[in-house]
């Protein structure tokens, strides 16, 4: 057999022409603008920090529908305690493809579902994939894709919420301002602190579902789905690359290699269908 080991470091490619992030986006100012932002120059040079959060609840919510799609309950998310504000919100979840969190832990296995084991958080269990913030700068030359970065151009949009009254004939309520990455393109670093096939083929399978179901308001990314921030262009990278050819992935100017090619149709017929087959069977278990 091959050699399938799999990078413990794994890359998701995100694109997308605008995200609000909810949490709001760390900026880093002190470059170019020196505190003083204009919004409409041109030369802002200002990047900042995507915060791991709404990247992973985003990635959580993808792989919960892969594993309900194979025909699987998902941990729920939250514990079964929690005052949620709507009663029988919790049951309603379990109904409807989750069991509850930590449900799946017993005395002989105490790694439960491949979600509680991949995202832990049951008894202060840590997960067993490590979700990186994405550091994003307007500056291509200066982003390092092999270390989780991306292109990226800080925005500050403003909002005038206005009357609806027609006596107030539209007069400004109040200034909202939103943070926002306008044309993002890069890397999302993943780091499995512990590798198990059936991880790599999850995230190969919740990245793939992301991609497609992008335009769902379930499955944007970052708190603006009405006002069309978060449909993200995705694709897992593949694992087999090594550094160099994943910066070529980057570069506008470049094509694949053939020994790109090659690694392509070795991971698409040879590995992913082997780590597909874990899954089944890690889905099946539970
Ligand atoms: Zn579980």
């Amino acid at each position: 057999m091959e050699d399938t080991t799999i990078n413990h470091e794994v890359y998701v490619r995100l694109q997308t022409d605008l995200l609000v992030i909810g949490d709001s986006i760390m900026t880093d100012r002190h470059h170019a603008s020196n505190g003083n932002y204009e919004e409409d120059d041109p030369q802002n040079q200002i990047g900042g920090i995507i915060p791991a959060f709404s990247l992973s609840g985003w990635l959580r919510h993808g792989m919960e529908k892969v594993v309900q799609k194979r025909g699987g309950t998902a941990c729920h998310p939250g514990e079964a305690n929690a005052n949620f504000r709507k009663d029988g919100v919790y049951n309603r979840d379990l109904d409807a493809g989750y069991h509850e969190k930590g449900a799946c832990l017993d005395d002989d296995d105490d790694t439960g579902c491949v979600i509680l084991d991949l995202f832990g958080g049951f008894g202060n269990r840590p997960g067993k994939v490590m979700r990186r913030p994405i550091q994003f700068s307007p500056v291509r030359s200066s982003v390092d894709y092999t270390r989780g970065q991306a292109e990226g151009h800080y925005r500050r949009l403003n909002r005038n919420v206005v009357s609806r009254n027609g006596e107030d004939n539209r007069e400004p309520l109040r200034n909202a301002e939103l943070d926002a990455v306008g044309n993002l393109d890069g890397c999302w670093h993943l780091s499995f602190r512990e590798t198990k096939p059936e991880f790599v083929a999850l995230l190969a399978e919740a990245i793939d579902f992301l991609d497609e179901h992008q335009t769902d308001f379930m499955h944007q990314l970052g708190g603006a789905r009405n006002f069309g921030g978060g449909i993200v262009d995705c694709d897992l990278v593949n694992p087999l690359y090594e550094e160099h050819e994943l910066r070529r992935v980057f570069d506008r100017g470049k094509g694949n290699t053939s020994k790109m090619d090659k690694k392509d149709d070795r991971w698409k017929n040879e590995h992913l269908p082997e780590f597909q087959t874990a899954l089944a069977e890690r889905v099946e278990d539970v």
